[in-house]
């Protein structure tokens, strides 16, 4: 039977149904990773997936883009509630990314090799907010007009966590979590061609800080201005998450935040980031002004913290 896919209205992204994710043949593979180029995000409302299911759907998409030392997993655990079962608290390193990810961003762009797709499943959910908010780049590049679409052309950017971080409040040490490295600030084009569709769109969202060959401050201005008008409706969709509910979204043309809510109350997903195609989505990094040290490299492999004890952090950017 084919799959119902029902694009959200005046909005981004569609919802999928008659599919089971946990028992999926190469067909039905088909229709939903072509549905998934179309609409850019796609939720699939109470899969229920266990941690297998999810890293073999997970999968489907390409290689997992390994968020610590020695993951040996597609799936993460995502959220306020740490490995003692406590909750996050202000001040936490975690806490402090949980605030960060509330701004607009498409991920790991902060990596030598930016992601392709990351996927969330619903565990526990809070009765208010917590909702995942997305946005179409591609309509917002369309959206643009044919001046500001010239001039955008063939400009690049600095993509930093250490920056966007700071932007929200926070500042963080070198090397002590996923993004916080010393293999330079990636330089990416402003407006990225997406390697299999072939559409443009607008790629920067909060880690992009400056536009080389432009001021610090002009630069900041133009990337928050074209953020502001990119992320507006009908070219967004905030889900509202149900326990069960998974989602999975086209990093390469899709930017997406954390809806705030009562961090007194547990929120935890789990994620799955499919690492980004060499080809389309590896830049060159450059001395960041933010990290200790500048130790270029093509790998977002950590080399700092490869020799210590794999820990799991409770939240990533
Ligand atoms: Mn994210």
């Amino acid at each position: 039977m084919a799959i119902t896919v029902q694009p959200n209205e005046n909005a981004a992204g569609a919802v999928v149904t008659d599919v089971d994710l946990a028992a999926l043949d190469d067909g039905t593979w088909a229709e939903v990773y072509g549905a998934f180029l179309t609409h850019g995000v796609l939720v699939f409302p109470g899969q229920h997936l266990d941690e297998e299911a999810q890293g073999a759907f997970a999968r489907r998409f390409g290689n997992v883009e390994k968020l610590y030392p020695g993951q040996d997993r597609a799936t993460l655990h995502f959220g306020n509630v740490k490995a003692d079962g406590k909750l996050t608290r202000p001040g936490d390193e975690s806490f402090k990314l949980l605030r960060g990810n509330e701004g607009w961003h498409t991920d790991s762009t902060y990596m030598p090799l930016a992601a392709k797709a990351s996927m969330l499943m619903a565990l526990v959910v809070p009765a208010e907010g917590g909702g995942t908010e997305f946005a179409d780049m591609r309509a917002a590049y369309d959206a643009l007009d044919r001046a500001m679409q010239e001039k955008l052309e063939g400009l690049s950017a600095y993509h930093s966590l250490y920056h966007s971080q700071a932007r929200a409040g926070f500042a963080h040490n070198t090397d002590h979590m996923y993004g916080f490295h010393d293999k330079g600030a990636p330089l990416r084009p402003v407006i990225k061609t997406h390697p299999e569709t072939g559409r443009k769109s607008l790629y920067t969202g909060r880690h992009a800080y400056r536009i080389e060959g432009m001021d610090p401050d002009a630069s900041l201005a133009l990337l928050d201005g074209l953020m502001d008008d990119a992320c507006q409706p009908p070219r967004t969709y905030l889900h509202a998450w149900t326990v069960g509910d998974l989602a999975v979204w086209d990093n390469r043309c899709m930017m997406h935040r954390a809806q705030p809510y009562d961090t007194s109350q547990p929120r935890v997903l789990r994620a799955s980031r499919v690492a980004g195609e060499p080809e389309s989505e590896l830049a060159p990094t450059f001395a960041d002004p933010k990290a200790d040290a500048f130790r270029p490299t093509s790998s977002n492999e950590s080399a700092l913290t490869a020799g210590k004890s794999p820990k799991e952090p409770d939240v990533y950017a």
